[in-house]
């Protein structure tokens, strides 16, 4: 086992409502084995956030780490949600820092994600017992039954709840702010999974890389 990155690192934020730097602790990496609370506080949404201690905002720091959890045979590397577009320049060297976390000898799932309800997703599948693959064809699926009206430009898709009936995906604009939350049946998982050859030429598209997601067909 190689060495893990260090951290976490103090970063400077602006308070989006009164101006002044508001410091934030950033992590560089999360060992998710033995730091549970950094991966509860992913699943929290309240990682690397802090209230502002001139008008009480909240301001939160965006992901540019590295996350290990070895028990899932997970490993990520998060990037800040506003370097999505650059997905194809960051992907290679995502994956090298990937390979350097977890040395030699271990084995198991590199994905790459850009902000905190992407690296969130992957973790809630993992609890899940979901293949992220199937998951983002699950998306593509939803997108198509939303063309009337049409999703709005630079939308995502992302998973945040998992239940015994349902999942819940919501739909969040390019700045990431919520517009709605679908709810989906387990069902639609299962009827992509019983079709393997239809879904061939985009399971190869979606697999091509660690950035498991729609928007590499989006964006691409
Ligand atoms: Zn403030």
């Amino acid at each position: 086992m190689s060495t893990p990155p260090g951290g976490p690192d103090p970063v400077q934020l602006d308070c989006p409502q009164c101006g002044p730097s508001v410091v934030v602790q950033a992590h560089r990496h999360i060992d998710a084995d033995h730091d549970t609370g950094l991966r509860q506080a992913i699943l929290q949404d309240t990682l690397q956030q802090v209230e502002c201690p001139h008008c009480q905002a909240l301001v939160r720091a965006e992901p540019r780490l590295t996350y290990a959890e070895i028990a899932r045979g997970l490993w990520v590397a998060a990037f800040p949600h506003e370097q999505l577009g650059a997905w194809q320049t960051l992907e290679p060297g995502a994956l090298d820092a990937l390979r350097q976390v977890q040395g030699p000898n271990a084995r198991g799932t590199e994905r790459v994600v850009f902000g905190w309800r992407a690296l969130r997703e992957k973790l809630l599948a993992a609890d899940a017992g979901l293949d992220d693959v199937t998951l983002e064809k699950l998306k593509l699926l939803l997108m198509r039954d939303m063309q009337a009206p049409p999703l709005p430009l630079g939308a995502e898709l992302r998973l945040s709840e998992v239940s015994a009936q349902s999942l819940i995906v919501t739909v969040l604009d390019r700045q990431g702010r919520p517009l709605e939350n679908l709810d989906v049946p387990h069902d639609l998982l299962a009827d992509i999974t019983a079709d393997p050859e239809g879904w061939a030429p985009l399971d190869s598209d979606l697999r091509a890389g660690p950035f498991v997601d729609v928007q590499r067909l989006v964006r691409g």
